[in-house]
């Protein structure tokens, strides 16, 4: 009797310590990452990031490789399953080869959603890496918002660069943002948004155009152990929805508003600003998208 309690005992300890070491695997979290390219540990000139510039071969290895510093940190934080959106121009410069095996890779556009294209309320948790100041920003390296020819966005009031606007689309869906990777405006702007999040500084922004860079591999370590720790740690809020999605955008020139007005929804507010309203946020995305970067006056 006595050896059978011990016996059952011990079936029941061992079968605890199985399932309390493979608990991060039975979470099963989906995690999304969204990869950028000017804020990637290394890139620091604008001959870096366009294909068929000098350096362009360079900088999409290094892109991949922190992509690799998040996937890992994602799996070890408890992730079941990666999805990694290829999110900068072309949204063709990660090599499926060049990455982790265990990711899946969402490549090339036309993307409806672009940065955020095939986020959806099934995943647990969103990283953005490689990110960058938003247009306007007095300092930041290449700071925009999804092309030159924007001035400012602003959503509901509020001014929003890249982050911000993947935040919004992360939100409607209830999935939270739990760690950036970027330089140290990049960073910034988004703990704006959502101030609990992991921020790794991989470069500090001179100006537009000059920045310190860290070692890189100091700054990928540092995004592994964010991306495990932000995961680890996430937890879905309920979704963030406004009633209605109003945006006004300022441009850098005359002619995209004036093509723009073509759209009887779309308002023309100033000679360089349009206006339009959206019940969701996923719609207000999609036009943003048109308005920066599919109209071609010439
Ligand atoms: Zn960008």
């Amino acid at each position: 009797m006595v050896f059978a309690f011990r016996k059952v005992f011990f079936v029941s300890f061992v079968a605890f310590v199985l399932a309390f070491s493979s608990w991060p695997a039975a979470q099963g979290k989906r995690v999304y990452i969204s990869v950028d390219m000017e804020g990637i540990s290394g890139v620091v000139g604008d001959d870096q990031t366009s294909a068929g510039q000098p350096e362009y071969g360079r900088s999409r290895k290094l892109m991949a490789e922190d992509a690799n510093a998040a996937i890992r940190g994602a799996f070890a934080g408890g992730a079941t399953e990666v999805v990694v959106n290829d999110s900068h121009g072309s949204q063709r410069n990660l090599l499926p080869e060049d990455l982790d095996p265990r990711a899946r890779l969402i490549s090339h556009s036309f993307k409806r959603h672009g940065m955020v294209e095939g986020l959806d309320d099934t995943f647990d948790a969103v990283i953005f890496v490689g990110y960058h100041a938003k247009a306007d920003s007095p300092r930041g390296l290449f700071a925009h918002t999804g092309s030159g020819v924007v001035k400012d966005v602003q959503v509901n009031g509020r001014s929003a660069g890249e982050g911000g606007l993947n935040t919004l689309m992360a939100h409607w869906y209830g999935v939270p943002v739990v760690m950036i990777s970027g330089d140290d405006v990049a960073v910034e702007q988004q703990k704006e948004w959502t101030p609990t999040v992991r921020g790794v500084v991989v470069k500090r922004a001179i100006n537009m155009r000059a920045v310190e860079a860290r070692p890189i591999a100091e700054a990928r370590r540092d995004i592994e152990a964010a991306a495990k720790e932000g995961v680890a740690g996430s937890r879905k809020p309920s979704r963030d929805r406004a009633s209605a999605y109003r945006v006004r955008m300022q441009l850098r020139n005359f002619t995209i508003p004036e093509v723009a007005t073509a759209f009887s929804e779309i308002q023309l507010v100033a000679p360089d600003t349009i206006e339009f309203t959206r019940s969701t946020m996923p719609e207000a995305y999609r036009v943003i998208r048109v308005l920066y970067r599919f109209i071609n006056p010439d």
